[in-house]
């Protein structure tokens, strides 16, 4: 039997019910009998159930981290020293990774077991999984719908029990949107709140770390273990860790905002807006007050955030050159044929498109009009934002406009793969906190996902009233 969620494991561990190893055994054996969903690309069996005996051993003594035999997963993005990374790339194809990410070291103090690396979409752009080099990989509430992007397969893994958690990256919202195709819980931190160090950059001024969980409040602990200082990472916030993980549902009254436009618009599928205003409905019952929001520079989100991300990745992924890592065309004639046929072979068609749009961005006659005036917009946009906070506590959502889609359906129409980010990256632009807790199923069985948007560092806050929320239900 495994248990799902990190408290009632650890009193199972505790008690004797089960042992690390028989819950590493029971993972690996589930990851077996889904491999058609593609969700692992490479899985870490015997180091797995090396260190299960080994944390065991610490349980049996007392001196057990906080994770004691905890099974995580990680995204493809996510250094872990002398294992392969490769980002969901053909490009990587033979690099190994010589240290590893901070945020994955502190689970591994932590004695957390580290059980394999999961499949994304390349580099992390993109919104279904379908970018992989890999394949895509299959959402476990329906076979022939995608489970969301990027960290995709890192939100079925949890979804299918092939984990108790995965570790994922949210540059627009690859944590959440997954976790809201997917059933799950998936928190994308404040801007630099996690280290970033050895997770491999899309666009650094967006890119976070997060936890993807059954449980808000696996997601706290995981976020306490992974935050704080850095000497690595100079970007990394100093602010002193909150005990994110004593946080409980209290009785708190709240005020909570709303974007009402957003709600109402025709892109939103008929279901999620009436989960959605079910949602609403049941918070005013609840005591919380509610207060409609107007936020008309949001249709400026989605060209702001593709703007900057793909002139930030078009400068990131210039490293990628045949020369320094992984992949390195056999056909080359000189140097300069090398680079071009290296990057020509080894990046897929949507990375390719990011990077071409991201160095016009960012070319001469045109940086003024697009990279700065996004970034006047970015600012623009966050003070905006922090005057909606003048009046709320949090500002609330669903966490996709429509529940997972059939694979297939949107990746020829890139503005439609787009729209589904339209809640998601609001979070990013602003470098806020935000999670995306379950909120039921349509008629299908389809997962849809409630998100909250929280002020900055106030993680501790938004998961206690994520709580609140889950003890409504
Ligand atoms: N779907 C968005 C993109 O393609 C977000 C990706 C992410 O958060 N990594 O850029």
């Amino acid at each position: 039997m495994i248990y799902q969620t990190y408290d009632t494991y650890r009193k199972a561990l505790l008690s004797n019910q089960t042992t690390v190893s028989a819950t590493v055994k029971s993972f690996i054996d589930n990851i077996e009998i889904n491999k058609d969903l593609n969700v692992f690309l490479e899985v870490y069996a015997e180091e797995a159930l090396a260190q299960a005996e080994i944390v065991q051993e610490k349980i049996i003594n007392g001196t057990a981290g906080k994770l004691a035999g905890m099974v995580v997963g990680i995204k493809d993005v996510l250094a872990y020293k002398n294992h392969s990374l490769q980002s969901g790339s053909k490009i990587l194809d033979g690099f190994k990774s010589q240290f590893t990410a901070t945020a994955i070291q502190r689970l591994l103090d932590e004695d957390a077991i580290i059980i394999g690396r999961q499949n994304c979409d390349e580099f992390a752009m993109g919104s279904s999984n379908e970018n992989s080099a890999f394949g895509p990989t299959l959402n476990f509430a329906d076979k022939t719908r995608v489970p969301g992007g990027s960290s995709g397969a890192s939100a079925v893994a949890v979804q299918a029990n092939l984990c108790h958690a995965s570790i994922g990256s949210d540059t627009g919202g690859s944590v959440r949107q997954p976790a809201g195709f997917c059933g799950v819980v998936g928190l994308k931190p404040t801007y630099s709140r996690i280290s970033r160090w050895g997770l491999a950059a899309y666009a650094s001024s967006f890119d976070c770390i997060g936890p993807i969980t059954n449980s808000i409040e696996d997601a706290a602990l995981l976020l306490e273990v992974m935050s704080g200082s850095d000497q690595y990472d100079s970007t990394v916030s100093q602010l002193p860790v909150e005990d994110y993980s004593s946080v409980s549902a209290s009785e708190k009254k709240y005020t909570i905002g709303y974007f009402e436009d957003a709600i109402n618009s025709e892109g939103i599928d008929y279901e999620v807006k009436k989960r959605t205003e079910d949602k609403l409905e049941e918070l005013k019952k609840a005591g919380h007050t509610l207060v409609p929001l107007s936020f008309p520079k949001m249709k400026y989100l989605l060209p702001t955030y593709y703007i900057l991300t793909m002139a930030e990745a078009s400068s990131n992924l210039s490293r990628y050159d045949g020369i320094r890592y992984g992949y390195r065309t056999p056909k080359a004639a000189n140097l300069e044929d090398l680079y071009k046929k290296t990057r020509g072979e080894g990046f897929g068609k949507e990375v390719k498109k990011r990077i071409m749009l991201g160095s016009f961005i960012l070319s001469a006659d045109y940086y003024d009009a697009y990279y700065t005036k996004a970034q006047r917009v970015r600012k623009l946009v966050k003070k905006e934002t922090e005057s909606f906070f003048e009046k709320v506590d949090f500002i609330v959502s669903p966490t996709t406009p429509t529940p997972a889609f059939k694979i297939g359906v949107k990746s020829t129409d890139p503005m439609e793969m787009f729209l589904a980010d339209i809640f998601t990256v609001h979070a990013n632009v602003v470098g806020l906190p935000s999670i995306s807790i379950p909120n039921g199923k349509n008629a299908n069985g389809l997962p849809i996902g409630f998100q909250i948007l929280g002020t900055e560092f106030g993680e501790k806050k938004m998961l206690e009233f994520a709580l609140n929320i889950q003890k409504i239900n």
